[in-house]
């Protein structure tokens, strides 16, 4: 069974992001750069799938500038057996992404594609489910289990109400949740060997996908900062205040 990943190089999770001082986005230059968490949960869980003999090839793919090779030699040395870097200036939309993901399917023809259930800079969290509908296959989101058997999928996802479970023919899309598991670090033997594997590079062109924009940013700014609050010694002090001096009851 082949595995697709999709890894987008985003903000380092630890860097507390700046705004640009023109306002027109968030400031990556000279920014530590890393691969979105969730989708290191997606690696993993596509290399367990690997080790169980479950999974025979995984392919990690990333949409992005140059500088996303580093994310993907990253999935390689974490067990991942080749990658694709489709090569773009434009910051993809999530539409764009899974138009993109389409068409690779279409040329490798895997049975699972495990995405991370969102990209932390956008936080759009619509990729997978985008690209389940393009393909008109089955979806389990939000996974924290999941197990091949029988040319299904059984995940299971966290709702409101607790845990559910469902039942996927493959092939099928997956996106991971933060208790899937917990991803390994590459070692340093397996981050020369990473060196090694196979990174071909496309343009969205070459897999007949538009990526222009259809979304225009129109300003961004940092929350307004947050006053420091104050202790209160009873509730009977607690609704006083909020009735005389916030004045919201
Ligand atoms: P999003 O819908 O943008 O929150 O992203 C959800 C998931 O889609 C991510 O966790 C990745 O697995 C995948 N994805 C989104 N954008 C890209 C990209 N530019 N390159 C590779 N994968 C991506």
């Amino acid at each position: 069974m082949k595995v697709l990943v999709p890894v987008k190089r985003v903000i380092d999770f630890n860097i507390k992001p700046r705004v640009k001082a023109d306002g027109s986005g968030v400031e990556t230059a000279g920014v530590k750069m890393s691969m979105n968490p969730f989708d290191e949960i997606a690696v993993e869980e596509a290399v367990r799938l690997k080790e169980k003999g479950v999974a025979t090839e995984i392919v990690a793919v990333s949409i992005g500038v140059q500088q996303a090779q580093d994310t993907l030699r990253t999935a390689l040395a974490m067990g991942a057996d080749r990658a694709i870097l489709v090569l773009t200036d434009v910051a993809v939309e999530p539409l764009g992404v899974a138009k993109l993901l389409k068409a690779l399917v279409a040329k490798e023809s895997p049975e699972l594609v495990i995405l991370g259930k969102q990209a932390i800079d956008d936080d759009m969290n619509a990729t997978g489910q985008m690209l389940a509908g393009l393909l008109g296959w089955p979806q389990g989101t939000f996974a924290s289990r999941i197990e091949i058997a029988d040319g299904r999928a059984a995940v299971t996802r966290e709702i409101d109400g607790g845990l559910e479970t469902l039942s996927l023919a493959l092939p099928a899309i997956v996106t991971a949740d933060l208790r899937l598991n917990e991803p390994r670090y590459a070692s340093l033997p397996n981050i020369m060997k990473a060196r090694k594997k196979p990174l071909e590079t496309l343009v969205p062109g070459d897999l007949g996908v538009d990526v222009t924009p259809r979304l225009a940013t129109l300003s961004v700014a940092e929350p307004p900062p947050r006053k420091e609050g104050i202790k209160v010694a009873s509730a009977a002090e607690l609704v006083a205040r909020l009735r005389n001096e916030a004045k919201v009851i």
